[in-house]
Formats: C-alpha cells, sequence, structure tokens
C-alpha cells in the first residue's frame, strides 16, 4: 500500500487546477501589462483568480497582493507592518514561539534592525491564551502575529477572540493562515484579521505562488523593487499560470471544505485512538481543537528520523518535525515550545492525511507504526534503560 500522508508539507496538485494551468499556459501566455489583447487576457484572468483568493477569505479582490508563497507573503506582512510601525515611532511586536520560521526568523532579522520582540507562550495542549495576549500588549506594539493552525501539530488558535483584542488595543493584526485557507471557513471581517498570508500548495495547487490579504488602509512595502506590477506592492511579472492553478484548487477546496472535514475528523480520531494504545506514547496538542487532518505524536525512546525511513519502506510517507527542520539534528522548536522534553520530541511523528484518505489506510498505518515502535525500541538503548528501571519515563 502507498499512502501519502504528509500533506501538511504539500499536497498533490488538483487535476482542475493542472487542467487550468496546461490551458494558460497554452492560450494565455501573454504579458499581462501588454496592451494588447493576448496581454489583456491574461490581465483578465488574473484579476478573476484576484477575486476568487479573495472570496475565500471575505475580502475585497483590491486587498489580495500575489506571492511566490507563503514565506513571501510571511515576511511581506511582517516587513510591512513594522516599517509603518517605525515611522510612528512603534517598534514592538507580539507573536508565539511556535510560529512557522518564514515567521520566527523574520522576527529575528527585525529584532537585529532594532525591534523588540515578544513570544507569547503556548501551553501543553498547543494554543495560546487570549488573556497573555492581552497583557503582552504595550502602547508601543506595531503588530500581532498569530498563526491561524499550526503546521506540526495542528492546533486551530483562538483566532477570532485574539483579533478582537488587537481591534480594541488599536494593533495591526496578522496571521499565517496557510495550513488553514482551504481547509477551515475563514472571514477576514468576522476574525478580525487585517493581515493574512496564504500559500497554494497546501491546497492542492501549485508550489511557488500564494498570496498576501492586507486590509483596505494597511499600507504594503514592496520586498522587490522592480515594474508597478500587483499595484507597486510587488514586482515582477506574475505567475499567471501559478496563479490561475492556485485559484481552480482553491474553488475546488471552498466547494468541499465542509464535506471533507466531516469525512476526515472520525478518520482522525481513529488514528488517534490506535495510536495511542502505543505504551509511552502521547498525542500533541489538543484533541479537538485540531486540523481535520493531522496526526502528530510522541513515542518514548526512539528516534523520529529512524521511524521515518522504516514507514517509507512500508510505503507511508510522513514526516517528524516539519519539513524545513527535518534533516537538522534540533528537536522541533514547535514541540519544544508545548513543553515537551528533548529526548521525548525527538520522537515525533507527524501524519497529515489527505481528503481521499480511507478507512483501510488508517488500520494499515496504526498497524504499521505499532510493529516499526515495537521493532526500534527492541534494540533502543534508551528504552533498555528504562524499562530496566534506569531512568524516569516522561509519557
Ligand atoms: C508551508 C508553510 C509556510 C511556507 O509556505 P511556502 O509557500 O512553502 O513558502 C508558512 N507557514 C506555514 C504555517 C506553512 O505551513
Amino acid at each position: 500500500m502507498n499512502i501519502y500522508a504528509d500533506n501538511a508539507a504539500t499536497t498533490r496538485m488538483s487535476p482542475a487546477a493542472i487542467e487550468a494551468m496546461t490551458v494558460c499556459m497554452k492560450e494565455q501566455y501573454g504579458n499581462p501589462s501588454s496592451l494588447y489583447s493576448l496581454g489583456q487576457r491574461a490581465r483578465e484572468t488574473l484579476e478573476l483568480a484576484r477575486e476568487d483568493a479573495a472570496r475565500v477569505i471575505g475580502a475585497s479582490p483590491k486587498e489580495i497582493t500575489f506571492t511566490s508563497g507563503g514565506s513571501e507573503a510571511d515576511n511581506q506582512a511582517l516587513r510591512s507592518a513594522a516599517a509603518a510601525g517605525k515611522k510612528a515611532g512603534k517598534t514592538h511586536i507580539v507573536s508565539t514561539a511556535f510560529e512557522h520560521h518564514a515567521v520566527l526568523h523574520t522576527l529575528d532579522a527585525l529584532g537585529r534592525e532594532g525591534f523588540s520582540v515578544t513570544l507569547l507562550d503556548v501551553h501543553a495542549d498547543g494554543l495560546v491564551r487570549p488573556e497573555e495576549l492581552r497583557a503582552a500588549i504595550r502602547e508601543d506594539t506595531c503588530l500581532v502575529s498569530v498563526m491561524y493552525a499550526n503546521n506540526e501539530i495542528g492546533t486551530v488558535q483562538p483566532i477570532r477572540e485574539l483579533g478582537a483584542i488587537c481591534r480594541e488595543k488599536g494593533v495591526p493584526f496578522h496571521t499565517d493562515a496557510v495550513q488553514a485557507v482551504g481547509h477551515l471557513p475563514i472571514d477576514v471581517d468576522a476574525d478580525n484579521i487585517d493581515l493574512l498570508s496564504a500559500s497554494a500548495h497546501k491546497f492542492h495547487g501549485p508550489k511557488g505562488v500564494g498570496f498576501l490579504y492586507a486590509r483596505r488602509g494597511q499600507r504594503l512595502t514592496s520586498l522587490i523593487e522592480g515594474g508597478a506590477q500587483e499595484r507597486g506592492k510587488r514586482a515582477g511579472t506574475e505567475n499567471v499560470p501559478g496563479i490561475v492553478g492556485m485559484a481552480a484548487a482553491l474553488r475546488e477546496a471552498a466547494g468541499g471544505m465542509a464535506e471533507a472535514s466531516a469525512r476526515l475528523v472520525p478518520l482522525r480520531d481513529r488514528l488517534i485512538a490506535g495510536l495511542g494504545e502505543i505504551p509511552h506514547s502521547a498525542l500533541n496538542g489538543d484533541a479537538e481543537k485540531r486540523l481535520p487532518g493531522n496526526v502528530n505524536f510522541c513515542f518514548e525512546g526512539i528516534e523520529g528520523e529512524s521511524l521515518l525511513l522504516l514507514l517509507d519502506d512500508r510505503g507511508i510517507c510522513a514526516s517528524s518535525g516539519s519539513a524545513c527542520t527535518s534533516g537538522a539534528l534540533d528537536p522541533s522548536h514547535v514541540l519544544l515550545a508545548i513543553g515537551r522534553k528533548h529526548d521525548v520530541a525527538h520522537g515525533s511523528l507527524r501524519l497529515t492525511l489527505g481528503e481521499d484518505a480511507t478507512e483501510e489506510e488508517i488500520d494499515y498505518i496504526v498497524r504499521n507504526v505499532k510493529e516499526v515502535v515495537e521493532h526500534l525500541r527492541g534494540f533502543s538503548p534508551v528504552w533498555r534503560d528504562l524499562m530496566n528501571g534506569k531512568g524516569q519515563f516522561i509519557l
């Protein structure tokens, strides 16, 4: 059996998106900035795609800027709010310890440029507390950035409440919604969101394209100097086929969202229950306030990397930590942020289901993870010590 269970890393492209892109590349190859009709047809498809992107989050098309993906959107959101803040003499930013590196590393850079950053605690359940955000906001706070749903442990934050606090305090609110767009219903007005990042390849669109939503009145500064594309907010000839593919994937995802979620939640919970039978294991993040397809476990006494390789031999694609950190020896900053000890954080496994997952696949995964964990523990010195009473089990 071959099972792709790493949909938080990237998704398989939807056939509708591939078809839309193919047509676009063959027939709408004009430059959207050109005045002849071939160019203007490309311009029209671009603007239709902008309407699709706006609709799915309850925004207006003028508030959407196309980018090269989630990382660029995060960078631009943070840099824009920081620049506006600095002009007004405000140089304090509030975010969280378990953001994606696109946010955390931008905050590091801003820190070196003189901004001060407060990172909110993420509790053991993988959630931030609104009252802690309220307490962290200062007179000189120019931005709050909290991710909608975490890419590793899948926890979904109380975005509406967090946004309401920012609105009340008059501080712009950015959310990295890369894991949420196309999977959870989002309404930027009801949720009090001022800036939002999205990426096509996380909802069955192509890689290398995404968008940044900026509420009317939120000024965006350009990260790339050049032509006046995207109303001067993002230079460079637009990735028209990519944007068209993203829009097709987004229409499909938005249409099937409720159904996909209703199908996935019981499968996710079956997987959680199955893996929970493994001794000395624990689910990471709240069991309910999590993405419909996300399961993330720690198993004591094993290395996540070995687990992944053996699961790969059995046809299962999974992940340990995020793709950006696997390969590095540091344990996941997300698992450390929710209070997992180093040793245990090393033995983590993330399984993120696609909308087409089946019960049979879940049972295959459970059976194989059980076997592989037992096998690995069989020759783990750490496990042997624990079993012999040397040292204490953490889980
Ligand atoms: C994937 C991801 C990103 C980065 O998006 P890219 O399009 O790959 O640059 C940012 N934030 C989160 C939460 C993600 O899951």
